[in-house]
């Protein structure tokens, strides 16, 4: 038995077994996507007994970043960590290109078709996206709308399968 008010071990879990943790830890917005998935946490590190997680927000005045910092803080506490210190980065910005790889084939399943990288300053310019479906996986797909459910995605339609879906927009 430790002495009373000793904290058990928080300062213990290894950096890696944190970012797991946080792996659990859904998109508010889209839900089938982790924040790991989603590239927003930048960095995990322990400042003696203060666990210091950094930050970005995929784009300044989100208002999920406060339901964000509060998931990841519940989860953390969760697992024994009471000395938390969420850091906000806002330079580099958060870009979409941080999005993972596994990330981006749970947003194909879920039916929005992830971003294509390189395109931002693009969008309906000078390139042509060619935006697969991602129910059918044809090219045959045009824009509906620059806005869909959120700010940060396009409606777009399948001429194929005449399905509507979400296109996550490249930023
Ligand atoms: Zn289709």
């Amino acid at each position: 038995m430790g002495e009373p008010g000793f904290r058990q071990g928080s300062a213990n879990s290894p950096v890696d077994q944190i970012w797991s943790w946080l792996a659990e830890v859904p998109d508010p917005e889209i839900p089938v996507i982790s924040l790991v998935d989603l590239g927003i946490i930048r960095g995990v590190a322990w400042n003696g007994e203060t666990l210091e997680v950094t930050v970005t927000p995929t784009y300044s005045g989100c208002p999920a970043t406060s339901v964000i910092n509060f998931e990841i803080d519940r989860k953390l506490r969760q697992h024994g960590i009471e000395k938390i210190a969420l850091k906000r980065q806002l330079s580099p910005a958060w870009t979409t290109a941080w999005i993972s790889t596994e990330g981006r084939e749970k947003l194909s399943a879920y039916g929005i078709a992830p971003p294509i990288e390189g395109t931002a300053a693009c969008v309906g310019a000078l390139k042509v996206l060619k935006v697969v479906c991602p129910r059918c996986g044809s090219q045959n797909t045009e824009r509906v709308s620059q806005f869909g459910s959120t700010p940060c995605k396009a409606s777009w339609r399948c001429a194929e399968c005449l399905e509507p879906f979400d296109y996550f927009k490249s930023i």
